[in-house]
């Protein structure tokens, strides 16, 4: 049992099993030969607002360029100021600094460690113009208090849902909550591609318009420049692949959840780590499974010599890198999220994993915790 290998997470399996669809894929793009925004593509975009529950989904390059393009496709300029929240992936942030306007950071709270509004009303300026809350591990985050505080102020909101392929709020999808909702398909997401991929999901049918124009070198029809725009678009490969994958997704996040309520039950009895809440109404898809406790260095040593692989999400928070250092925030700023940092841990999760595995990785961190 002890000698038991549970990787910290295992892309092989799943794609074992649809090798036969994934490898049509590639045969249709070889025949077709259309690599650029082919019919793979818009095919894809359809599949997903649907899934979603927007009007309009673009394919883009990645997640980064999912949040960076909302940010402009909103009317975000050089100058102004958007709300990340101070623990998180730095892409959110950097998303920001992409268009050349300033990162303006806020706590998190306690129990969910996601942007907490309560932080907002003294961070706002008039240069403020739009919030960045993140779907941190899968979870939503409390998009009605955020989105209330837009309303009233008049800002973006844009939901970074990187983590939360097919989560929802008091029954509705992360990523039609918001303005914009920003996905990743970075192979290790929820619903991950073959190398990098991104989309935008939106019910704004100017801010849509705007989004096609912006990946494509600011272009609808071919020499015709409407707008300063880039190269972030969508793969007709990657979007060939991740149709077949959205087919099995909601499969794979139940698979999630059960695996993550086998994990709750399994560790409940160990009272030195913090299992993650669950807001109620919410639907977590669990990208991670993150528990925190005050030995965690240690706690992930142990685990690595027995074979057990974990995660750090995230080592840092954003204002404590490198990157940062000009906005000028220093340790003590954000307590929340530097305690977070110490604490988290993320442990085996994906859906072929087996509830043995489990069964295992909890048994392990017992003995931990016994010695
Ligand atoms: C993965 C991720 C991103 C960035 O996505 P990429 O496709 O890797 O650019 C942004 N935000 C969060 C919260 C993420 O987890």
């Amino acid at each position: 049992m002890r000698s038991l290998q549970v990787p910290f997470f295992d892309l092989k399996r799943q794609h074992a099993l649809l090798k036969f669809d994934l490898t049509q894929v590639w045969s249709r793009t070889v025949d077709a030969s259309d690599f650029i925004l082919g019919n793979a593509v818009s095919d894809f975009e359809k599949s997903f607002a649907k899934f979603i529950g927007t009007q309009y989904a673009v394919g883009v390059s990645s997640g980064l360029d999912a949040l960076s393009l909302s940010l402009r496709a909103l009317g975000v300029r050089p100058e102004d100021e958007v709300v990340v929240p101070a623990f998180t992936f730095i892409a959110t942030a950097l998303a920001v600094s992409m268009c050349g306007a300033r990162p303006v950071l806020a706590d998190i709270d306690d129990i969910y460690l996601h942007l907490d509004p309560a932080k907002l009303i003294a961070i706002l300026s008039k240069k403020t113009k739009a919030v960045i809350p993140v779907h941190l591990y899968g979870q939503p985050a409390d998009i009605k208090a955020i989105g209330k505080f837009c309303k009233q102020h008049r800002l973006a909101l844009i939901e970074d849902a990187a983590q939360a392929h097919g989560a929802s709020a008091g029954g509705l999808r992360c990523g039609s909550l918001g303005d914009t909702g920003c996905f990743s398909f970075y192979p290790s997401k929820n619903l991950g591609a073959f190398g990098d991929a991104g989309l935008v999901t939106t019910s704004r049918k100017a801010v849509y318009q705007q989004l096609l124009h912006l990946r494509n070198y600011g272009s609808m029809v071919k020499y015709k420049h409407e707008v300063i725009g880039f190269n972030h678009r969508l793969d007709t490969l990657q979007a060939g692949i991740l149709s077949v994958k959205l087919k099995h997704l909601t499969e794979w996040n139940e698979k999630r959840g059960q695996l993550a309520r086998h994990y709750d039950e399994r560790l409940s009895s160990i009272c030195q780590l913090r299992l993650p809440a669950r807001r109620p109404g919410n639907l977590s898809v669990y990208h991670l499974y993150v528990v925190r406790t005050n030995r965690r260095d240690a706690l992930k040593r142990y685990l690595d010599k027995k074979g057990v692989g974990t995660g750090i999400h995230y080592p840092s928070p954003i204002h404590l890198q490198e990157a940062y250092r000009n906005l000028g925030y220093k340790k003590g700023d954000f307590p929340i999220a530097e305690k977070a940092a110490r604490e988290v841990i993320s442990l085996p999760m994906y859906p072929e994993m087996t509830v043995k595995q489990v069964d295992a990785v909890c048994q392990i961190i017992a003995e931990f915790y016994r010695k």
